[in-house]
């Protein structure tokens, strides 16, 4: 990576101000899914060891510049302390005197959590105020928060012209490394599976992918805009429309550049989808009219995981088929079995995406994926070629 990270610089007895994607589903109990507080914690630790004190901000939810009480993120901080195994004090306010006057008296080895970010619409707005106002709470800045790093706000973007020295975590390091390294210099042969609901969200990662690997295998709802394209009965399958001509070309140029695209040969389809009569595993040409594609079929199992067999990396981002529900589930499952299979014979395989990490947890093979994003959006941006805003705007190696 070619920005400083937290190991470049010294920390000792400073007090830091730090990003975080502490953006965690809440229930009533408290944090219903800590995944992303427990991959933010090697950073406070190290931070914390370095004899400093340390002040974390993150949004939770979409508050929309309103104070929201049930978007607090004060049982966040009380969680965090169980996790640390020490107190973590809150700020009711990110910004304003009390703040300021809390985070002056931390000690080395401190914490203060400041309240939810996105209370003040000027956190999306990349308001050079309230990035100044922030800034004031710490003397260096560290930026963890990958899961918005794609996002340019005041707390990840117009933030770092307040600092000299505006640093990664750990996290940011480690996911900006693997997927970075994916596209840019993957160990070869080198495959992406996509899927998931609609082409219109990640035609630019299928456009900056393709001439990249050695093969991409598309499966999931995006699947059926393709087969249209190609003048096949879909049936009543999601299809966008407006996107087929896009799909058409997609392949054309893919043949023309000897860049192989990977479509499913047979799909699962319902009669309905909440309530089933008739589920059949049919080929692509033989799609009935009035039914629904709801995941890949058995023939296009084998056939990813024919083709996922030699993969030395392998990125994957979308589910196969409507996974949420069980019946529809085995698609998803399955190159889920594969990656796991390829890391454990050496390949480097990464998961990203929301909806495809909820899945590799619910297949319990996480543990055995190289790499799992923490951020959906930032993931797939990378995976397109983008710059990420907060990651731009941290100081050069
Ligand atoms: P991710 O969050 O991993 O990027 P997406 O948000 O693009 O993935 O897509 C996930 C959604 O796609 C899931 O909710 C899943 O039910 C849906 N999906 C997958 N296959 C189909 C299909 N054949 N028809 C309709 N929806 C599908
Ligand atoms: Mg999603």
């Amino acid at each position: 990576m070619d920005k400083l990270t937290i190991q470049d610089i010294d920390l000792s007895g400073k007090r830091v101000l730090m990003r975080v994607d502490f953006n965690v589903p809440l229930s009533i109990g408290g944090v219903a899914d800590d995944t992303r507080i427990r991959k933010a914690l090697p950073t406070i630790r190290y931070i914390l060891e370095q004899k400093s004190s340390l002040v974390l901000m993150s949004h939770l939810g979409r508050p929309k510049g309103k104070l929201v009480p049930e978007m607090s993120l004060k049982p966040v901080a009380e969680h965090l302390a169980e996790l640390l195994d020490r107190e973590v004090l809150f700020s009711e306010d990110c910004i304003g005197d009390a703040a300021e006057k809390q985070a002056s008296e931390l000690k080395p080895g401190e914490i203060l959590l400041l309240e939810n970010l996105r209370f003040y619409k000027e956190e999306t707005d990349n308001d050079p105020g309230f990035s100044q106002k922030l800034a004031r709470l710490g003397e260096i800045y560290v930026n963890d928060a990958f899961g918005t790093a794609h996002r340019a706000h005041a707390s990840t973007a117009g933030i770092t012209k307040y600092f000299n020295t505006c640093v990664a975590g750990f996290l940011m390091e480690k996911e900006i490394n693997y997927l970075a390294k994916a596209v840019e210099s993957p160990e070869k042969p080198f495959l992406a599976i996509l899927g998931g609901a609609k082409i219109s969200g990640k035609i630019d990662v299928i456009q900056n992918l393709l001439p990249k690997v050695d093969a991409l295998l598309i499966g999931g709802g995006m699947a059926f805009t393709f087969f249209k394209a190609k003048g096949l009965e879909i049936g009543k399958s999601l299809l966008e429309p407006e996107k087929t001509r896009l799909a058409a070309q997609t392949l054309a140029d893919a043949e023309e550049k000897h860049n192989e695209i990977v479509l499913p040969v047979d799909v699962v389809c319902v009669d309905d989808i909440e309530n089933p009569t008739k589920q059949i595993n049919v080929d692509v040409e033989n799609m009935p009219p009035n039914l629904i594609g709801v995941d890949i079929g058995l023939k296009t199992i084998a056939l990813f995981a024919e083709k996922l067999e030699q993969a030395k990396t392998i990125v994957w981002n979308g589910p196969m088929g409507i996974f949420e529900k069980p019946d529809y589930a085995k698609g998803t499952f399955a190159v889920a079995e594969s990656l796991a299979d390829r890391t454990e014979k050496g390949a480097i395989t990464i998961v990203g995406g929301g909806d495809s990490v909820a899945a590799i947890n619910q297949s319990g093979l996480n543990e055995k994926i190289t790499h799992i994003s923490t951020g959906g959006g930032a993931s797939l941006e990378m995976l397109s070629g983008y710059q990420l805003p907060g990651l731009v705007a941290l100081t050069d190696k």
